[in-house]
């Protein structure tokens, strides 16, 4: 194989996922749903079906229908009119979006700024790329071991970051809302990040692709939309997130053509296009938001599940982080006592103990959660080592499962 891929560790979703099938355990691992899209995009998928046309490839860029819809939703957000031809690419997902920009952006020993903890797949995805990630922390307050603590609470030093900066430094990697920790950062925030860049002649790659799940009072800020930084940014979307269709692989990017057309231009070389009826389909999704409040609907659905999940961790006395975005709750695990020498499988030997309680987890108490010291590189592991992310975009009635089933570690 090549060094690339050779020293690859398995990921923790090619862990815990088959793991969650074997054990019947209710599934929070990774965050996917286990509701259906919304009837209007499902009705959408099927017509697309049926459609000739939309069987086909697609343009590189996506379907202009899709262009259309990403840029009537989403120019009153970035507070300027996108242009659908120029301004927006369809991407097989946020992921290989990001991958394509990598692509586009990064040659041998180009440096990246990552926070961390961060969403794994960054790390492959630009080390693949001949890229090298620099890390520079999100830190949570000491009091977090004892007492929950709002995920704005998690700080980035800038001072810290601006110390990672090297002549190699070729981008910045913002996740807002973020996963694991559910941080949403505030417009000071971005426009301190967004300085550092500017002084740096840095491009910023700015995942969002919970952008539509935040929760009251947060809002999401957008960092292309403050002072000047839209020349620099490549925002990162999802239609998986947003219409609980995880596995349909549409994603966007968002920016200056005079950036996305190196995007564009690995993205073509890498998919060519992608899967078009879905792209019709969430076309047509994204057009009926205009007349039902579904992303309003979908915020207090999310609300209200936050709730019921997070009850049980109160109950327990599991301090954790209030999340304002995305759909994970970070907790600490320190007081959960489970057996040292329970049969471990090999693969979690070289891991921090995070992986070892969510097996333990997923065995004994029927739950799967996320070890997020996936999200840290290996220097910074035992970080993580006494948390566990536990993902909410399930239904309401497997959530109460859940915190049933998590009531026996009291
Ligand atoms: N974004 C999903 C999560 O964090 C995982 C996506 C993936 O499996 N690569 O749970």
């Amino acid at each position: 194989p090549s060094e690339k891929v050779a020293h690859f560790e398995k990921d923790v979703w090619s862990i815990f996922t088959p793991l969650a099938a074997e054990t019947k355990a209710i599934n929070l691992g990774q965050g996917f749903m286990n509701f259906n899209p919304p009837d209007f995009v499902q009705d959408a998928a099927n017509g697309a079906i049926s459609d000739v046309a939309a069987n086909q490839y697609s343009h590189p860029k996506g379907r202009p229908r899709l262009r259309k819809a990403l840029a009537d939703s989403y120019s009153p957000l970035f507070g300027r009119e996108l242009d659908p031809e120029n301004e927006i690419i369809v991407t097989a997902g946020a992921n290989e979006g990001m991958f394509a920009t990598f692509a586009g952006f990064l040659d041998e020993g180009s440096e990246v700024i990552c926070m961390e903890p961060f969403f794994d797949q960054y790390i492959s995805n630009i080390t693949m790329n001949g890229g090298v990630p620099v890390y520079v922390p999100l830190r949570a307050p000491a009091k977090a071991a004892n007492e929950n603590i709002s995920s704005h609470e998690w700080k980035l030093d800038i001072n810290e970051l601006r110390s990672k900066i090297t002549d190699k430094t070729r981008m910045i990697v913002i996740n807002t809302p973020h996963n694991p920790i559910g941080k949403v950062f505030d417009e000071e925030e971005l426009i301190e990040i967004g300085k550092v860049a500017e002084e740096h002649n840095l491009l910023i790659l700015s995942d969002e692709v919970y952008d539509r799940l935040y929760y009251e009072p947060a809002k999401q800020v957008r960092i292309a939309t403050l002072k000047d930084f839209w020349k620099r940014t490549i925002t990162v979307g999802s239609g998986g997130k947003s219409f609980a269709a995880t596995g349909w692989r549409v994603g966007w990017l968002i920016g200056p053509s005079e950036l996305i057309q190196y995007s564009l231009a690995a993205h073509t070389r890498v998919v060519f296009c992608v899967n078009s009826p879905c792209q019709e389909a969430l076309a047509i999704g994204l057009e009926k938001t205009n007349q039902i409040p579904y992303f309003q609907n979908q915020i207090e659905a999310y609300t209200k599940k936050r709730q019921i999940l997070s009850s049980v961790f109160e109950e327990l006395g599991l301090p954790y982080t209030v999340p304002d975005g995305s759909y994970f709750i970070l907790v600490n695990t320190t007081k959960v006592q489970f057996p040292q020498d329970y049969p471990f499988p090999a693969v979690l030997d070289s891991r921090a103990k995070d992986f070892k309680l969510c097996y333990w987890l997923a065995k004994e108490i029927g739950v799967v959660a996320i070890p997020p010291s996936e999200f840290y590189s290996k220097e910074n592991r035992e970080l993580a080592a006494d948390f566990a992310r536990f993902a909410f975009c399930k239904s309401d009635d497997v959530l109460e499962d859940a915190v049933k089933a998590l009531r026996k570690l009291a």
